[in-house]
């Protein structure tokens, strides 16, 4: 094995770089006598990582046809163009028949077809709680079998209604108070319960659990899970996710206890803007007091069960430790009422009473689709101070979300408080004025231990710094641990290049998603909003997916944009929606739009269909609302809101700043997305196979493109406004006739020059700027513009200590300070949508088939940067881009997984430049198929790694 010297970056990713820089002699088997790995087949592939609905080893799925996928590696690193010719899948009942090779549920046969994911099960119908045992076998391009994969496991939900039995939602029986709507004690309940008996063994015990409110199981003392704010948010008047637990190790023959705390969360708390609501309630959007829903099977060994739901037997009280818990204001603990015990069995409490029964409500109890909410990672302070005496700071170095666990002691009965906030004051103190109505404030009442450890529940922080104050001493750091939450979506991205500035962008941009996903993409985590804005990921949503695998999370989230979506066809600005989407916050350009293009790059990243096929009426309803509204073609009626391209460079206050002339007109802004998403609707429907629509809702783009043209755009193709954001839109959603492109392109930066060569975009169009800066020749501009660290850029930031994406290009100027801190959050994803930039041009890794199928490789090296490298793992596996400017030449290296194709486009025109792993390109030792195309070389690969080198 050769190892080629690593390139000579100042960085430490974890990327596979082993294959990347292997040399390789192209042959696609290895030469007789290669040593053959120790278990492996004689195929060249073998298949791996297998999931099921996106998941790893799901609990719950209800779907009867749940889609399989697995990813294919190499056996020898050296192999180039594998392919899987065939597959067969086998799904059984138990380990034991699957280890016997008998697909008792399904055997799919040989199929041939290359398919590794969106497979669907089509086997027996299971039960619910049934557990399927499935692996898989593919044949390579020789028609070679792998043999087995390891086997994996998916498990059926309660599939429906009746799954649930007898359980029945319940609450603690004490009625809420008639007036007011203060946050009131959290309830807890619990159940004991005789299961089995004698020398018997729990075989197998599920936990089926949901809540109106959030909720915490314990089983016998223990904790169940590590999901964190379950049951997450979505429309609780039509739609509740439930999450299934394997509990067989916390029960145990004889007594047990289950028990519960309900927390407010979104459906009794309080939650993001609920001002908007003339007269409306300031909390208890969804209902007043939380319920909970509970289903425990426990099989025997000696062949019994025993089913315990949550019904008329179980027990509650108001008088726990947890006395408010509020997501937005944060909670307040009296360890004083701590009851330990209070889940297990054999517990006597003075204060609990039998529950209420609820009258059933009607809404769909759904298995949790999505990764669940998970502490991700834990960071420390990087320094704990006291700008006041008393008042202690601790700087996490980090803005994060979760909260903090404390270890603190004091005299019982005091009181510690920890606030949260971004920012700091000048004089050091926490900067909380941006966080509006949301008070982010864990308040510990002491229960006087030598030693106590506070961990809050049933809310969420957005803050880089935390105030403690009520201590008898400054806490040494490691007192002190910042709990990171967020939707475990797996991290499937890295990139890492020659500008540490540019590597801490793109670390602020993957802070900022984790921070923003919630169950819900969330425009910010710290102030009184934290909802679902629609806009924001549409402008995001490429750079969220080629940060993190997305396909499980939109797979719970796109439905709640139906669930928000006004009964006119009007999708909504936020989803979930609970302010009566048929009155208010619903049909915004580039908001409701998100209803038809985050569906999109999901079938574009991960070729499903499904999302498709579930989401096309909404996304028809949603154009035809529009046209309807606007019979000539040109979105100028009933705009909503009406955002447009938000905060865009005339929102600046600063100095000398052009006042006016960067924010693209809102009509026609709005036109340009009516455009968009009837394309992508006609796009979606020849997915489906629906042919007539295709061809309708094509014809209906081409009229509004043309109608757009001819009422905005000149002869010369300057179009009404003549804004930077304006071309960049247009000429990203391909609404200009070719002949017009290029000029447009110079007038985009043309425009650069009343900003003295600054950006003036805003939330929707900085990203099509850099990516048609790269495409129409003017990728050194774009290369200043990212490494640019003047006001306004990501390097001002950067600059400035940022650790996330500001949600305004000024948020703080030096000198002049925040901005209006009615709004003006640090952690806001939008304007890091040039991540997408990065990734697409920078490494140039681009999708061309749906789900990564066949992709380019077209990275667009430009001025100030040595070298770059990074990695997109896609629902094929991963795909490494790196290249490097080295004394010989430009080193472009890349890396596909078996079963990918790709385009590879190389900056020359001259051939004899060129050498693959030092064989020259057009030599006879060469086997890479190879174009003359627009003066580059594009090269056709298949899997393997491949060296090029481009001589100057
Ligand atoms: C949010 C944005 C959102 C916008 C609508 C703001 O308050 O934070 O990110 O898209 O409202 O214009």
């Amino acid at each position: 094995m050769l190892i080629r010297p690593l390139l000579s970056l100042a960085i430490g990713l974890p990327i596979v770089l082993a294959a990347l820089f292997m040399g390789s002699c192209a042959s696609d088997r290895p030469a007789a006598g290669s040593a053959v790995p120790a278990g492996s087949h004689p195929a060249l592939l073998v298949a791996g990582a297998l999931r099921c609905e996106y998941l790893t080893e799901p609990l719950a799925i209800d779907r009867p046809t749940p889609r399989l996928s697995w990813e294919l590696t190499p056996v020898y690193q050296h192999s180039r163009n594998l392919v899987q010719r065939s597959y067969r899948i086998l799904v059984a009942d138990s380990a034991s028949e699957l280890a016997r090779e008998h697909g008792t549920l399904w055997d799919s046969g040989r199929v041939d077809s290359a398919a590794t994911n969106q497979v669907e099960y089509r086997g027996a119908a299971l039960t619910p709680r049934q557990r399927a045992y499935w692996c898989v076998m593919v044949w390579d391009g020789d028609g070679t079998p792998s043999g087995w994969s390891k086997p994996a496991t998916w498990t059926a939900g309660l599939l429906d209604a009746h799954g649930w039995g007898s359980a029945r939602w319940i609450a603690d029986a004490t009625p809420p108070p008639a007036q007011g709507l203060d946050a009131l004690p959290s309830p807890t309940l619990r159940r004991e319960f005789t299961c089995g008996t004698g020398g018997a063994t729990v075989v197998r015990a599920t936990l089926s659990v949901t809540a109106l409110g959030l909720y915490e199981v314990s089983i016998n003392g223990k904790r169940v899970g590590t999901h964190e704010l379950a049951p997450e948010w979505t429309d609780y008047t039509k739609r509740v996710q439930y999450q299934a637990y394997d509990v067989t190790a916390l029960l145990s023959a004889g007594k047990n206890c289950v028990g519960a705390m309900l927390g407010d969360g979104w459906y009794a708390g309080k939650i993001g803007l609920t001002g908007i609501v003339p007269n409306g309630p300031a909390r208890a959007i969804y209902g007043r007091q939380p319920q909970l829903l509970l289903r425990l099977d426990v099989t025997l060994s000696d062949g019994s069960a025993c089913i315990i739901v949550s019904d008329d037997e179980w027990k509650s009280t108001l008088d726990g430790p947890m006395r408010t818990a509020d997501l937005l204001d944060g909670v307040t603990y009296d360890a004083q009422k701590a009851e330990p015990g209070w889940s297990k069995p054999g517990f006597v409490g003075n204060t609990w009473k039998p529950v209420r029964v609820c009258d059933a409500p009607t809404i769909t109890v759904v298995a949790q689709a999505n990764e669940p909410v998970r502490v991700t990672r834990e960071i420390t302070p990087i320094k704990v101070f006291e700008p006041k005496p008393g008042v202690y700071v601790a700087d996490m170095g980090q803005n994060m979300v979760g909260w903090c666990r404390l270890r603190v002691s004091g005299p019982r009965g005091n009181t510690v408080t920890v606030r949260h906030a971004e920012m700091l004051n000048p004089d050091g103190t926490i900067y909380t004025t941006n966080l509006r109505g949301a008070a982010q404030t864990d308040r510990y009442i002491l229960g006087g231990g030598a030693d106590e450890l506070f961990e809050p529940r049933f809310t969420y922080h957005g803050f880089r710094y935390v105030e403690i104050t009520g201590l008898e001493s400054k806490p040494s750091p490691d007192a002190i641990i910042g709990r990171v939450a967020n939707s475990d979506c797996p991290e499937v991205g890295e990139f890492a290049c020659s500008d540490p500035d540019l590597n801490r962008l793109w670390q602020n941009i993957r802070w900022t998603q984790r921070s923003n996903l919630i169950g819900v993409p969330t425009d910010c985590p710290q102030r009184d909003e934290r909802c679902g804005w629609m806009g924001d990921i549409l402008a995001f949503a490429p750079t969220a997916n080629f940060n993190m695998d997305m396909a499980a999370f939109y797979t719970k989230w796109i439905p709640d944009t139906r669930d928000a979506q006004a009964k006119d066809g009007r999708f909504a600005d936020i989803s979930p929606h609970p302010y009566e989407p048929d009155k208010r916050f619903s049909g915004v350009p580039a908001w409701g739009d998100a209803g038809v293009f985050v569906p999109w790059e999901a079938y574009r990243f991960y070729g499903d269909a499904r999302i498709l096929a579930d989401q096309y009426d909404a996304a028809v309803r949603w154009v035809e609302y529009i046209r309807a509204k606007n019979p000539d073609l040109l979105w100028t009626n009933s705009r909503g809101n009406d955002y447009g391209d938000w905060l865009n460079a005339d929102t600046l206050k600063l100095q000398g700043w052009p006042a006016k002339g960067a924010e693209v007109p809102k009509h026609v802004f709005a036109s340009m997305f009516f455009y968009r998403s009837t394309w992508i609707v006609s796009e979606m429907a020849g997915v489906l196979g629906k042919s007539d629509d295709a061809k309708k809702y094509s014809d209906l783009a081409g009229a509004i493109r043309d109608a757009f043209v001819k009422a905005y755009v000149s002869a010369d193709g300057t179009i009404e406004g003549d804004t930077q954001a304006g071309y960049a839109l247009a000429l990203q959603f391909g609404l200009l006739p070719e002949r017009l492109q290029e000029n447009a392109a110079k007038k985009m930066v043309e425009r650069f020059k009343p900003y003295g060569g600054q950006i003036s975009t805003g939330f929707h169009s900085t990203l099509p700027l850099m990516t048609q800066l790269t495409k129409h020749g003017y990728n050194d501009d774009a290369y200043r513009l990212v490494l640019n660290k003047k006001m306004p850029s990501w390097g001002y930031e950067v600059a400035h200590g940022a650790t996330t994406i500001w949600e305004r290009w000024d948020g703080f100027v030096e000198g002049r300070g925040f901005q209006d801190p009615g709004m003006n959050s640090f952690s806001h994803y939008a304007i890091g949508a040039v991540g997408e930039w990065m990734y697409t041009s920078m490494l140039g890794i681009q999708p061309v088939s749906p789900g990564f199928a066949s992709i380019k490789l077209c990275p667009k090296p430009g001025p100030g940067i040595k070298a770059v490298r990074g990695s997109y793992r896609s629902i094929r596996g991963t795909i490494s881009s790196a290249w490097e400017r080295t004394p010989g030449g430009l080193r472009m290296r890349f890396e596909l997984p078996p079963g990918m194709t790709a385009e590879v486009t190389l900056p020359t025109a001259d051939v004899k430049a060129v050498t693959e792993n030092t064989v020259p390109l057009d030599g006879p030792r060469s086997k890479i198929p190879w174009r003359l195309e627009n003066g580059t070389i594009v090269c056709t690969v298949g899997s393997g790694s491949y060296d090029f080198l481009v001589r100057p």
